[in-house]
């Protein structure tokens, strides 16, 4: 193994979106166990600085550690002061991960314009807004990880799920253009789980959509199981590129 490929699976700087609850949450919780330095973003920092006393003592013992940092990835600027704060203070930044997001389903005759706007805000949007910030920043330093938390709703469309899934599928078109356009020192994955035990669904508002959600999170797995797919596609040496991971419960059709 040469010495990049062995750097490249040593500790790194890793930039969590959606951090302060979820599949975020179980992210930082691993990758800082595992030695990694998280910056973990998300709007309600009082679970972030809780999250950071919490795993103090894991730090402690991995050489890790946890910063939390206040952030909407709905504005560009927050996004570009979270990328270059950290890329400052530790001199590269290895990996963004593209966690943030939101699901308020409804069907469409129900015009919940404002949540459908929502959706494409910070799911599409503050995606676009994490590589604006993070791609000069990779090519300048000759390297570094994307990796988007899509969905199994960027592969298939539910009823409810018109614009949560399109959202999700661009979010998978977006990644994959990455991809193809990125230079080969650039790694870029597409990590989309199935149902979740998480506080995803709490921001349904459309009472039908909500039951139906209940129905369909029947069968649910931890968040620790996406976090544990994400620590693999991270540890990969250099020359490794995991491009897609679906992990869905075993029940889930
Ligand atoms: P949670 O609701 O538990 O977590 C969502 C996270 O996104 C929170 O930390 C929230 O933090 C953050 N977030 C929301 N809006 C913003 C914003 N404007 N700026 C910054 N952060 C924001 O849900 P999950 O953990 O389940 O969701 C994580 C990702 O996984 C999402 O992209 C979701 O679509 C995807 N996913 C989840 C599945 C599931 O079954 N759970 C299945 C498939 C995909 P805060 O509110 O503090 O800002």
């Amino acid at each position: 193994m040469t010495t990049q490929q062995a750097e490249a699976m040593g500790p790194k700087v890793v930039l969590v979106t959606g951090a302060s609850s979820g599949i975020g949450e179980a992210a930082a919780e691993r990758l800082v166990a595992d030695g990694h330095r998280v910056v973990a973003g998300a709007r309600r920092t009082d679970r972030l600085d809780a999250l950071a006393e919490r795993l103090a003592p894991v730090a402690a013992r991995s050489g890790g550690g946890l910063d939390p940092v206040g952030l909407d990835v709905t504005d560009p600027a927050a996004v570009r002061a979270y990328v270059e704060g950290a890329r400052e203070r530790y001199g590269r930044v290895d990996a963004l991960v593209s966690n943030a997001g939101v699901m308020p389903l409804s069907r469409l005759d129900s015009l919940l314009v404002d949540e459908w706007d929502r959706m494409i805000d910070v799911n599409v949007r503050g995606l676009l807004h994490g590589i604006a910030a993070a791609l000069p920043v990779f090519t300048a330093q000759g390297g570094g990880h994307f990796v988007t938390v899509a969905s199994v709703g960027a592969h298939e469309v539910v009823p409810t799920g018109a614009v949560y899934c399109a959202t999700k599928f661009a979010a998978w078109a977006i990644t994959e253009g990455l991809r193809q356009e990125c230079d080969p020192s650039v790694r870029v994955t597409t990590l989309s789980p199935g149902v979740v035990t998480s506080e995803l669904a709490d921001s349904i508002t459309e009472p039908g959509a909500a039951e139906a959600m209940r129905s369909f999170r029947a069968h649910q797995i931890g968040p620790r199981a996406i976090a544990d797919a994400l620590a693999y596609a991270l540890a990969q040496p250099s020359d490794v590129d995991v491009n897609e991971i679906v992990v869905r419960p075993a029940r889930q059709r």
